[in-house]
C-alpha cells in the first residue's frame, strides 16, 4: 500500500455554539508570534503548477455541498471530476480567512497521495476558487450508512472500510497531517462501493504547528475532548493536542460502523460535547460485539491522548482480528448482491486474539468495567 508525499512546496497549511468551557477561534489562521509579541498569520500561497486550466474545465451538476462550498461532477480534459466550488465569504477578513483555508487545503491534498485519499487533480484561484479531484460516485459514508439502516453493514464490510479508513489516517500521520475532521460525511465510496477514501482537508494541519493551533473544528460528535474543552487548562494556559484527536475521531467512526447508529443519539451537538468532555461518556457499545472489536473502539477514544493506539496499531489490531473471523458466507466482492448489509446481530463465538503490550492495561480495564455493568 503506497503513501506518498511531495515536499517540494513551500505552502502550509458546521456547526459552532458557544459555551463557557467550549471555545472556538473566531479567526480560524495559524498564527506565528514574532518576539514582540505581535501575531501575523504566515503567508499561504498556490503554486503554479498545482493550477488547473479553467478554459479545460466543464461544469456540470450539483453533487453535494458542504459549509464552505458546493461540489459539482465536472470534466477536466477527458476526465470526469469532482470540482469544489468554496464560498468566496462577504467581509474582508471573511475572505482572507477563506482564500488562507482554499490555499491550505489545495497544498495539503496535493502533497500527500493513497489510494484512500481523494486524488488531487489541480486547483484554480481566479475567477472562482475551485479544488478538482476524482470524481466518487459511490457517494458519502454518511449517506450510506443512513440509506441501509436499521440494518447493520457486514462485519467483513465494516472491518475492511475501518481499514481503508486507518490507513489513509496512516499515511497523513507518517507526514505530519492531522485531518481534525474525521466522520462519515468525509468519508467517500468509491463507485462499486467496495472501499472508502477520504477527502476534505479544509481543516488539516500540520504537527508542526499545533502548539499554535485553536480548536475552530468540524462537529462535536466526532471530536476527542481536548480539541474543544478547557476543562483542564489552568488560566493563561495554551491548548495541546496531537495527532491522537483523529485515533478518538476514528474510534467514533468505527462504533457507527459495527452499529449502524448516530453517535450521541437524541443529544444535541452540544450536549454531545459536554457529555464526552465532562462525564466522559462515550457511544454504548452492543452487549453481543466481539470482545477485540469493543477493545479497540474503546482503546481508540480512551479519554488519555497517549493511550491511544497510533494507526499503525490500529491497523494490526483490525488485521489480527479480521484472522479470526471466518470467510464471508456470501461473496462481498459481487456489489449487485446487496449483501454488504446484515440483519442478524454479531455474537460472541469467536475466541480472542491476545493483544498485548501497552494495551494490555486498557483491556484489563474494559474487561473488569463490564463485569461490573454486567453484575
Ligand atoms: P465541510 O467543510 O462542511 O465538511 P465542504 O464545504 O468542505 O464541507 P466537502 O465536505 O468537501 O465540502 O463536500 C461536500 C459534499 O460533496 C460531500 O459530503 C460529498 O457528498 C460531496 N463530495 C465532495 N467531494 C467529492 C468527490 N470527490 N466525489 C464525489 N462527491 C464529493
Amino acid at each position: 500500500m503506497s503513501c506518498s508525499y511531495n515536499n517540494s512546496r513551500e505552502g502550509r497549511e458546521s456547526e459552532f455554539e458557544q459555551h463557557s468551557v467550549l471555545r472556538k477561534s473566531v479567526d480560524s489562521e495559524p498564527k506565528s508570534v514574532s518576539q514582540n509579541g505581535s501575531i501575523s498569520s504566515p503567508q499561504l500561497s498556490i503554486d503554479d503548477n498545482l493550477l488547473v486550466d479553467p478554459k479545460l474545465l466543464l461544469i456540470r451538476s450539483k453533487i453535494g455541498e458542504g459549509a464552505h462550498g458546493r461540489v459539482y461532477e465536472g470534466r477536466y480534459g477527458d476526465q470526469i471530476v469532482a470540482v469544489k466550488v468554496l464560498n468566496p465569504g462577504s467581509t474582508p477578513e471573511e475572505k482572507a480567512a477563506l482564500e488562507s483555508r482554499f490555499a491550505r487545503e489545495v497544498n495539503m491534498m496535493s502533497r500527500v497521495k493513497h489510494e484512500n485519499l481523494v486524488k488531487f487533480i489541480g486547483a484554480c484561484k481566479d475567477p472562482l476558487m475551485v479544488i478538482v479531484t476524482e470524481l466518487l460516485p459511490g457517494m458519502s459514508l454518511r449517506k450510506y450508512l443512513v440509506g441501509i439502516r436499521p440494518k447493520l453493514l457486514d462485519l467483513h464490510v465494516a472491518i475492511k472500510f475501518a481499514l481503508d479508513i486507518a490507513r489513509a489516517m496512516e499515511c497523513l500521520h507518517a507526514h505530519g497531517i492531522i485531518h481534525r475532521d474525521l466522520k462519515p460525511d468525509n468519508l467517500l465510496l468509491t463507485a462499486n462501493q467496495r472501499s472508502v477514501k477520504l477527502a476534505d482537508f479544509g481543516l488539516a494541519r500540520e504537527e508542526s504547528v499545533t502548539e499554535m493551533m485553536t480548536a475552530e473544528t468540524g462537529t462535536y460528535r466526532w471530536m476527542a475532548p481536548e480539541l474543544y474543552s478547557t476543562v483542564t487548562l489552568r488560566q493563561g494556559e495554551k491548548k495541546h493536542y496531537n495527532n491522537k484527536v483523529d485515533v478518538y475521531s476514528f474510534g467514533i467512526v468505527l462504533w457507527e460502523l459495527l452499529t449502524n447508529r448516530m453517535p450521541f443519539e437524541g443529544m444535541s451537538n452540544l450536549q454531545a460535547a459536554y457529555a464526552a468532555a465532562f462525564k466522559q461518556e462515550r457511544p454504548s457499545l452492543p452487549e453481543d460485539v466481539f470482545p477485540d472489536l469493543a477493545f479497540i473502539v474503546q482503546s481508540c477514544w480512551v479519554e488519555d491522548p497517549n493511550m491511544r493506539p497510533s494507526f499503525s496499531q490500529v491497523i494490526r489490531m483490525l488485521n489480527t482480528f479480521l484472522f479470526t473471523l471466518p470467510p464471508p458466507s456470501h461473496s462481498i466482492s459481487d456489489p449487485d448482491s446487496n449483501n454488504s448489509a446484515t440483519t442478524s446481530n454479531r455474537t460472541l463465538t469467536l475466541s480472542s486474539a491476545p493483544v498485548k503490550g501497552k494495551f494490555s492495561f486498557l483491556r484489563q480495564l474494559f474487561a473488569a468495567r463490564r463485569t461490573r455493568h454486567s453484575q
